[in-house]
């Protein structure tokens, strides 16, 4: 009985050896799918984003690992968020807006990256037969087109009105950009982009004639000039914070013409003034007013009834813009309901007379 069993387990044993001897000569089994394999985490790469992590899988497979995007919870994504139509704010009308809105364009998590840098070849502004809703720069086809700031997707299709191959972003202050006559579109909707990403590349697509990007920019569906906000010619951003003021809605409204107070080439005696430190600041304010001769139209324009604003812009001072203007920091401040300590923000807008 014991000898039997000897046998029988030296039998098994043999052919054991036997099959393994055949298994090694024969082709190599097919290896088992990647769906066969068991799939548990196995270790985490990191990537040239601090926030994205690859994880590799037991079964040799990887996968992106994001946080969950901290714009998914804003309002702002949540409401009016039409992923079909161009215009997404039917809803709201223009009576209902707020008399200015403070945008803030730039913050810690974002940055800002012009769509495209060039110089505006046609300007937002009334045309003959249809009003141009937007700044029009041009470019050569498949010219990389970049997201201005972080924000979501909003509309990515070619659209029949005349935008061509469409891409509108809405970013979290409520912004939205819009990039028309695209050659081709390199994101899609409800995907969250960062500033910089490039989104398209210029084409020549819909109602256009020559290659060129029409970028517009608009708050609930409303229109301004978006030469506000950028300098197309050397793609950097004008204000950290912006106060879009309803009127700026007005297709008559254009940034070239509301800041044109702005330009210090306008005061050509202060310029050279600064530079000249025996000068007192009454000394300064006679110069100017010895300029300011009631026959010259922009001073003409200066001294009539005609209200004078100022956008403030970074490094403004109310003392300086007193000089600049002609007018005391005390008058500054009673139009203004400020005081002369008052910090001025960035995009601001002062009444000067
Ligand atoms: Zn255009």
């Amino acid at each position: 009985m014991k000898i039997r069993l000897f046998f029988s387990i030296a039998a098994l044993l043999c052919s054991w050896a036997a099959g393994a001897q055949t298994r090694r000569t024969v082709a190599v089994p097919s290896a088992p799918s990647i769906e066969q394999l068991p799939c548990r985490p196995l270790d985490t790469l990191s990537t040239d984003d601090p926030e994205t992590k690859i994880v590799l899988y037991t079964n040799n497979t990887w996968s992106y690992l994001r946080p969950a995007c901290p714009l998914d919870s804003l309002p702002v994504y949540a409401r009016h968020w039409d992923t079909s139509q161009v215009f997404a704010y039917k809803s709201i009308a223009y009576d209902d807006l707020p008399s200015a809105i403070e945008l803030n364009l730039v913050h810690d998590l974002s940055g800002f990256h012009a769509p495209i840098v060039g110089n505006v070849v046609s300007k937002y502004g009334p045309r003959r037969r249809r009003n141009h809703n937007g700044a029009d720069i041009p470019l050569r086809v498949g010219e990389p087109i970049y997201a201005s700031f972080d924000g979501k997707v909003r509309y990515a299709k070619y659209n029949t009105g005349g935008f061509g191959y469409l891409v509108i972003l809405r970013h979290p202050n409520g912004l939205e950009t819009w990039h028309a006559h695209l050659s081709r579109i390199n994101v899609a909707v409800n995907e969250y982009v960062k500033a910089g990403q490039v989104i398209g590349f210029g084409g020549n697509t819909g109602r256009s004639r020559g290659p060129h990007l029409h970028f517009e920019m608009r708050y609930c569906d409303q229109t301004f000039d978006p030469e506000f906000i950028v300098d197309f010619p050397t793609g950097s951003l004008k204000y950290q914070t912006f106060a879009l003021e309803k009127s700026f809605f007005n297709i008559h409204s254009r940034a070239s013409e509301i800041l044109e107070e702005d330009d210090d080439d306008d005061f050509p005696l202060l310029a050279s003034a600064e530079g000249d430190s025996t000068l007192t600041s009454e000394q300064i304010l006679e110069r100017i007013a010895a300029t300011q001769q009631p026959d010259k139209p922009k001073q003409a324009s200066l001294s009539a009834n005609k209200s004078v604003y100022h956008t403030v812009r970074s490094g403004d001072i109310l003392g300086r813009l007193a000089i600049k203007y002609g007018v005391s920091v005390k008058k500054i401040c009673d139009l203004n309901g400020i005081k002369p300590t008052t910090t001025l923000r960035i995009g601001q807008k002062l009444r000067i007379r």
